[in-house]
């Protein structure tokens, strides 16, 4: 008896189970018809964006090509925001909660080498030089992705239950020297508030196969710290260094004490971490020992409490060093990114529309970590967040001969732009209809 109730329960959640696939299996053919209908349209955005590229802090011609489009679809715009950020409001037809999604919209100094007919040749003034700008990251294709995505949702107005905001982000490499810029100064500028999402989604072009989604429950890419030390002793003759302070040589045992402790005194195997120093200045002539030095490094891991055992770290040995040669060290940070990754409640709730979205590529939970840093971090610090990458090489074989992102033949193949459409728009469906 009872397990004939359980089975009629069993038959009655399959029927329901079989309703609601109905119903997702319908709205998908929905959402395809509309993305294929603006493929070209946002093929061609990417070409015009991808021959116009502008550095961070410098989006306008970018800026206002999204600006008019959102508002011509007859979404909420506001403009300006952290320079030239442009923030989107769309609101569905019936209450519920609201969702953010986030494409980066800046270029970076490099020379184009890919070919293309479209290819830039843009040159630019950054940090007071003359230089040659390209998407060499793919923010065109994540720009272009975007405006599609607010066209198919604006065009799905009636069926939405709650509001989409659109957030088109300045400076996601980094402001140039003397600027502030990005995330944290869209965040700042009100960009999550007015209102204030429940979630946040974003997605990156990468070299690998067309349309595999690359994402995990957790930490995806590192955080990014910026590490400076400067030293200070008594200059002096170098044929008498006992009358002075030896930078040069505590420089070099602050180096590999530092290489050391970040693989010798935490576990790499529970946290994966790198401290890098990748610049030091120090002396004018062979013959002077100086009286101050400057070291410059990063430090890349996987969670907080590692970055601040690090710090512990770094700053303890180069204390100690620094007494033992007689000399004064100050060292200091500066947060570039912060960890970026995935809410796994989130992730879990949106991997059907994931899985749709990159079809037979197939999403990739146990995507390696990366030790690359994204200013989509700042966001994820104020809401939960879903960040995953999306393959873009036609005929890819592997990464040692594809072009990576920054560099000058980095390319994509523009099916991908469909698929990123697909995925944001299936994802924001997928988390408003989902109670939580
Ligand atoms: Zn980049
Ligand atoms: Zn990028």
């Amino acid at each position: 008896m009872v397990r004939q109730i359980r089975r009629a329960l069993h038959i009655g959640l399959v029927v329901a189970g079989i309703a609601i696939s109905n119903f997702a299996a319908a709205q998908t053919a929905a959402v395809d018809s509309k993305v294929a209908a603006i493929e070209q349209q946002v093929i061609a955005w990417r070409r015009d964006i991808h021959q116009h590229p502008e550095l961070s802090n410098r989006e306008t011609r970018t800026a206002a090509l999204v600006a008019r489009h959102l508002q011509s679809l007859g979404i909420e715009v506001r403009t300006g925001v952290a320079k030239t950020g442009v923030v989107g409001v769309l609101k569905g037809a019936k209450p519920g909660r609201v969702i953010a999604l986030r494409a980066d919209m800046d270029a970076l100094p490099v020379e184009e080498q890919t070919g293309l007919p479209f290819a830039s040749k843009v040159t630019a003034e950054y940090n007071g030089k003359t230089v040659p700008v390209m998407h060499a990251c793919g923010h065109d294709a994540h720009t272009a992705i975007l405006m599609g995505a607010a066209q198919v949702l604006a065009g799905m107005r009636n069926q939405i239950p709650g509001t989409v905001v659109f957030i088109f982000q300045p400076a996601e490499e980094g402001p140039p020297i003397g600027e502030q810029g990005g995330a944290s100064e869209m965040i700042k500028e009100g960009a999550l508030s007015n209102p204030k999402p429940d979630a946040i989604f974003g997605l990156h072009v990468e070299p690998g196969v067309l349309g595999r989604i690359d994402v995990r429950y957790g930490p995806l890419l590192s955080s990014a710290t910026d590490l400076r030390i400067d030293l200070q002793g008594r200059q002096t003759h170098g044929a008498r260094p006992w009358e002075g302070t030896d930078l040069i040589n505590l420089s070099a045992d602050i180096v590999k004490s530092l290489t050391t402790l970040s693989a010798r005194q935490v576990d790499v195997f529970d946290v994966p971490n790198v401290v890098t120093i990748g610049m030091m200045q120090a002396g004018v002539r062979g013959n002077i020992l100086p009286g101050d030095a400057t070291l410059q490094g990063t430090i890349r891991t996987f969670s907080e409490e590692r970055l601040h055992r690090l710090q512990e770290l770094i700053d303890t040995s180069v204390e100690g060093l620094a007494k033992s040669y007689g000399a004064t060290a100050q060292v200091s940070y500066r947060q570039q990114a912060h960890v970026t990754g995935s809410d796994a409640k989130i992730l879990e709730s949106i991997m059907p529309a994931l899985k749709e979205a990159a079809g037979a590529a197939g999403v990739d939970t146990r995507a390696p970590l990366r030790a690359a840093a994204e200013d989509f971090s700042f966001f994820e610090r104020e809401i939960p967040g879903v960040y995953y990458i999306i393959g873009s090489t036609r005929d890819f074989k592997d990464k040692a001969s594809t072009p990576s992102n920054h560099s000058p033949r980095f390319d994509i193949d523009e099916r991908v732009l469909a698929i990123g459409v697909k995925a944001q728009v299936l994802t924001a469906l997928q988390f408003l209809r989902t109670t939580p």
